[in-house]
């Protein structure tokens, strides 16, 4: 098989679903299964789809376009605020929208009158991590807006919180968004369908509160595909952290000095490298190699198994690879890997596995030289 590659295990997707729903299921909130960092993969969206999710979610609306020509006719959520230039793309195959901006809202409108469609609206609410949303005093004005217009249905309120500065989901802020909810309704004389509480970073929340409040769907991405919550990157109890793999080929595998030799200045990505700090991470040296300094024309040698494998920063973003145990990643250019190993050291032309993280998974998923391999037929 040809390297690198993605390994995205459907089967364990699923799994991660499953759990998430049904656990979700028991306080009344329904998930949202966000597909952005696969880049709209239809087949990671039927494997969300077949464990139960109520919709698919996607920040782009090329995604939403893939998943439709793939055939996929779930309700579709763009789960970023649309471009007034793509509107009428988005109304013409998103069934909602996440809105924080009037003007946006206008040209959907538009768009959908333009179609004769209605183009459902939910109005994202700021509550303190300043990305996108209305802030609590306008959004009355918002849904008044938004109740005018034609072609547009407002169907409910949102908000996320974590993904800009980190501000936590917690009690008193899901309980201003309920406050929020009911505080429209009654003056409005409205009911709102939908009040979407959030990302993987709610999860937390959601297991430890007794006030779900008005909360009733979740949008999950990460915590689907890589099994943890947002917060603090825990693992999810039960849930499969390993549903995304990626594998590499060794091209290079020697007994080497430890530290580099010469006059040094910057690295190809501006770092200097400190001949003291041979590892350009900081926890990577701890458990390095054990062999006594030799002496060397000179100079002290210390001698390590390093491996270089076939994968850069073009495939994928170095801080968020997981080494296998017994390895440790010393550095990344663009195009090259190099690792030092106290485990048995692998011959050239063998696969190296990784864990991702979500940064990491991101940029695999973008690259052009990173094959997409799907296992485990979801059941
Ligand atoms: C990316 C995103 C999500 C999903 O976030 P995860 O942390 O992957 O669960 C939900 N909502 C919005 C608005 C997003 O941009």
């Amino acid at each position: 098989m040809s390297a690198p590659r993605l390994e995205i295990h459907l089967d364990r997707i699923h799994h991660n679903t499953r759990a998430l729903v049904h656990e979700l299921a028991g306080v009344g909130v329904t998930v949202t299964g966000v597909t952005k960092a696969t880049l709209g993969s239809p087949e990671v969206a039927r494997a969300m789809l077949s464990a139960g999710v109520s919709a698919l979610g996607d920040s782009r609306i090329e995604n939403i376009e893939r998943l439709r020509a793939a055939g996929i006719t779930s309700q579709m959520m763009l789960i970023r605020s649309p471009m007034i230039s793509q509107a009428d793309r988005v109304v013409a195959v998103a069934d909602v929208s996440l809105n924080s901006s009037l003007d946006v809202i206008d040209c959907l409108s538009a768009a959908a009158v333009g179609r004769g469609c209605v183009h459902g609206v939910i109005l994202m609410v700021e509550l303190g991590d300043l990305r996108e949303g209305i802030l609590a005093a306008d959004i009355e004005a918002a849904a008044r807006h938004t109740l005018d217009l034609p072609g547009v249905a407002l169907r409910g309120i949102g908000t996320n919180l974590a993904c800009q500065n980190g501000v936590m989901p917690d009690d008193h802020k899901m309980a201003e968004l309920s406050a929020i909810v009911t505080g429209l309704e009654s003056t409005l004389g409205i009911s709102l369908e939908v009040v979407s509480g959030g990302n993987s970073a709610n999860l937390d929340w959601v297991n430890n509160t007794a006030r779900i409040g008005r909360v009733n769907n979740l949008r999950l991405g990460e915590s689907i595909l890589l099994g943890c919550e947002t917060l603090h990157r825990r693992p999810l109890a039960g849930l499969r952290t390993d549903a995304v793999e990626l594998v590499a080929e060794v091209i290079e595998s020697a007994v080497k000095p430890m530290r580099p030799w010469g006059e040094q200045a910057q690295n190809a990505f501006g770092e200097f490298v400190s001949q003291q700090t041979p590892h350009l991470r900081a926890d990577a040296g701890r458990d390095g190699p054990r062999d006594e300094p030799v002496r060397s024309g000179g100079r002290h040698l210390q001698l390590g198994h390093r491996m270089i494998v076939a994968l850069g920063r073009q495939d994928v973003d170095p801080d968020g690879l997981r080494a296998p145990a017994g390895h440790q990643v010393l550095g990344m250019s663009s195009d090259h890997l190099v690792l030092s190993t106290d485990a048995a050291p692998r011959a050239v032309g063998s696969e190296i596995r990784f864990g991702l993280d979500y940064g990491a998974l991101l940029r695999a998923m973008t690259s052009p030289f990173v094959q997409q391999v799907f296992l485990g037929a979801p059941t």
